[in-house]
């Protein structure tokens, strides 16, 4: 089963979700979480694990052969990305802005440009607390995330029969979240009650149903705001699974690295009801959005 844990804006606890969630569901079946929050991986944070395989993540840029080359522009007119730019009739290669299409080495008439590869990020595998665990970085500057989360996600084992997987996607709704959320059996959405958690969730929720995703919600830092959050979700029917209230003593909890669960019976105890209502929701002949 995977699980994706993904949220509209950054700050809303995501990460704490995941990662006690995954320390509930351990205790049943088990556990692997990808953190595919490839721009700013945390979750080791709370797992510490030991990271024994390490592996690069790479794609190709192009190269011209200066002998080959005519001057002619057909690689800079042909790229989308602004990445070659032509400099008193010197193709000049920008390798940041470079999306690896492959395209300026087809319409190359000389056959100057060959493609070499370039490390854009990382893939870290161990365990912690009993929890595999994948880190996926991406190294800064690169536009390539979607490549590195889909390395991370290659790490899980193809066959999920008897465990789950918990993906913790970037903040957001971009490429890189679709990414991670695209092809897995359930998202939970993490926000928090306010106008700008509002707005964010309802993007989500539209990337969760463009996707046809089974989705739930939760509301982080329950008490503060206003109540838009709780009337967005009944007019349209989404369920709320699991509300945490905003308390100091957990969000001290949370900057020193510690985990809710572990200090805290009566959060453990919601952790164990959200995934009981996960499973029941994935059991269920439903379609794919429907809770009613
Ligand atoms: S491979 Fe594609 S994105 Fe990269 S420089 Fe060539 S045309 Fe541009
Ligand atoms: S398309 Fe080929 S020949 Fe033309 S400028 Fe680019 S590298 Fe040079």
């Amino acid at each position: 089963m995977l699980i994706t844990i993904a949220s509209g804006k950054g700050g809303t606890g995501k990460t704490t979700i995941a990662v006690n969630l995954a320390l509930i569901i351990k205790e049943m079946l088990p556990v692997m979480l990808l953190d595919c929050d490839v721009e700013e991986p945390n979750a080791h944070l709370f797992l510490q694990p030991s990271f024994t395989q390490h592996r690069g993540v790479f794609t190709t840029v192009p190269k011209v052969d200066e002998t080959k080359c005519d001057g002619c522009g057909r690689c800079s007119s042909f790229c989308a990305y602004g990445a070659i730019a032509i400099v008193e009739k010197q193709p000049i290669i920008f390798p940041e802005l470079c999306h690896s299409c492959g395209g300026c080495s087809l319409v190359c008439p000389t056959e100057a440009i060959t493609e070499i590869p370039r490390k854009i990020g990382s893939v870290e595998t161990g365990a912690g607390k009993g929890i595999q665990i994948t880190k996926g970085s991406l190294a800064i500057g690169s536009p390539l995330a979607p490549v590195v989360v889909n390395a991370v996600r290659d790490t899980a084992p193809a066959n999920h029969r008897g465990r789950v997987v918990i993906i913790d996607a970037s903040p957001g709704t971009s490429c890189s979240v679709v990414a991670a959320v695209q092809n897995t059996d359930f998202c939970l959405l993490v926000t928090e009650p306010t106008p700008f958690g509002l707005h964010d969730l309802a993007l989500a929720v539209e990337l969760a149903t463009k996707l046809q995703l089974p989705y739930g919600v939760v509301i982080n830092r329950s008490g503060l705001g206003d109540s838009g959050v709780y009337d967005y979700c009944s007019e349209a029917r989404i369920p709320i699974l699991m509300e945490i209230p905003f308390d100091t003593r957990y969000a001290s909890c949370y900057a020193k690295g510690g985990l809710l669960v572990e200090a805290f019976p009566d959060l453990k105890e919601q952790f164990h009801n959200l995934w009981d209502r996960i499973r029941d929701r994935l059991a269920s002949d439903k379609p794919p959005y429907a809770w009613g």
